[in-house]
């Protein structure tokens, strides 16, 4: 049996970051990574659209704020922050722009080409790779983890598992890692699709697929705590998705009674609001129409609303809230008013699902309090790390889950090789 320092168990962004870090802290470690497709980083090239966002511009001491595991994701994404990983890729011939929000991509805008550099430094580094290598079972024994593929078995002296979360699962990650970990005296915390389109059962809302808002606000209530993203929205033919929506799901799926390792499934339905005119409070508004009223009275109001509300989307909006839309304006009621002001600020669709196939990540993972959060390394089992996704952790849309991904790579990697 082939015996090695480091394993590494799956070769996505974490995994190849963790086996370079460890290299390059000790070049003389005999380290392997296990990956089960035939190719490194079947994820990686989905990344924003192909073009991987691989990170973003907003400070770590923000980016934390979005985590409830913050304490926990501190000293990685400190450790290896986004300016870093920037410097890590342009150290190696990539550049990037930035792009609204703080979006960060390769000015290649191709994921093949942070994937090809990783490849690259792999090789160059000397560390051994074994693709087609499907990991079954993993065993402690006498201070050594023996690791059983479907290929062969081999024993390492530390491993760190890398095998992603359980969403995209064509793409390899499909959950078997929690299982891995399960095997290995750890408990997994309960796993929800993240970053999800969610599904609105309307049939009228189908046939305006395509139409976006921009800059918009989207909210939920939760018990009373009012919970709001503010950013654009896109209809699709099942319901709603852009990143403001899919920053939203995780909010809503953090509070969800679900897990999809027990099939415990049953999403517990949602009114949601959109307030298509986030700049004015609804009295501003409700001023602004009283004193549009008498200069454009004879307009109609499917016309006048051409300056809230995008176009296709307004007659619509008047049927849903039972308005004429070939009303003028001063023929409208004061009831009338009032209900098209109300849905302007507070439009309101019921999620009855999410769309768990759209759903970009995993949320939840291999429970935080078992894990050292200055190495990474598990406080049950020594010398067994985890990193990336298959951690306790959901990122927004931006690039900030890839910057935990290769963050915890990092720091996963250097542990190990102390
Ligand atoms: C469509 C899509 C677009 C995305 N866009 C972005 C974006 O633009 N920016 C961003 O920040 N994030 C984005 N993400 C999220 C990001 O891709 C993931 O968070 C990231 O890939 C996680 O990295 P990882 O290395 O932890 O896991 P993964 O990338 O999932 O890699 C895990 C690897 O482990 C292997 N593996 C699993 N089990 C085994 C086993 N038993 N034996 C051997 N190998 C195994 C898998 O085959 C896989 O290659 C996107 C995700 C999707 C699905």
């Amino acid at each position: 049996m082939k015996n090695y320092d480091i394993a590494i168990i799956g070769g996505g962004p974490a995994g190849m970051m963790a086996a370079i870090t460890s290299m390059q802290t000790k070049n003389s470690l005999k380290t392997i990574i296990l990956e089960k497709n035939d190719d490194f980083g079947k994820k990686l090239l989905l990344t924003g659209g192909g073009r991987c966002n691989i990170t973003n511009s907003t400070p770590i001491s923000n980016q934390l704020e979005y985590y409830n595991e913050k304490n926990f994701l501190k000293h990685s994404l400190y450790s290896l922050n986004n300016e870093d990983l920037i410097c890590f890729f342009k150290d190696n011939g990539l550049k990037f722009n930035e792009e609204e929000s703080g979006r960060i991509f390769p000015t290649t805008n191709k994921a093949e080409s942070i994937l090809n550099t990783l490849k690259q430094m792999i090789h160059d580094l000397n560390i051994e790779t074994s693709l087609n290598t499907h990991v079954t079972k993993i065993e402690n024994q006498e201070n050594n983890f023996i690791i059983k593929t479907n290929k062969k078995t081999i024993t390492a002296n530390k491993i760190i598992i890398t095998t992603g979360g359980i969403t995209y699962p064509q793409t390899g990650s499909n959950g078997e890692g929690y299982y891995l970990a399960k095997n290995l005296q750890h408990t997994i915390t309960q796993i929800k699709p993240g970053l999800t389109s969610l599904i609105i059962e309307n049939k009228s809302l189908k046939n305006l697929a395509g139409i976006t808002f921009q800059d918009i606000v989207v909210s939920f209530k939760n018990k009373k705590k009012k919970i709001q993203i503010r950013d654009d929205v896109l209809i699709k033919h099942n319901g709603l998705s852009g990143p403001a929506i899919l920053n939203l799901s995780n909010k809503i799926m953090q509070l969800q009674d679900y897990d999809l390792l027990t099939n415990k499934t049953q999403f517990q339905e949602t009114n949601i609001s959109l307030d298509f005119i986030p700049n004015l409070s609804q009295e501003e508004l409700n001023n602004k129409i009283i004193k549009d009223s008498s200069v454009y009275g004879t307009t109609m109001i499917k016309n006048y609303l051409k300056y809230y509300l995008v176009n296709n989307f307004i007659t619509f909006f008047l049927n849903e809230i039972n308005v004429s839309s070939t009303k003028t304006i001063s023929n409208l009621t004061k009831k009338d008013k009032n209900k098209i002001i109300q849905n302007l600020k507070q439009f309101q669709l019921t999620v009855s699902n999410i769309d768990v196939k759209s759903a970009k990540i995993t949320i939840g993972g291999i429970n935080s309090n078992e894990i050292n959060s200055k190495t990474l390394e598990s406080k049950t089992t020594p010398k067994l790390y985890f990193a990336g996704e298959i951690l306790e952790y959901a990122g927004p849309t931006g690039g900030y889950n890839l910057q935990v991904a290769f963050s915890t790579g990092y720091i996963a990697g250097k542990s190990a090789s102390n």
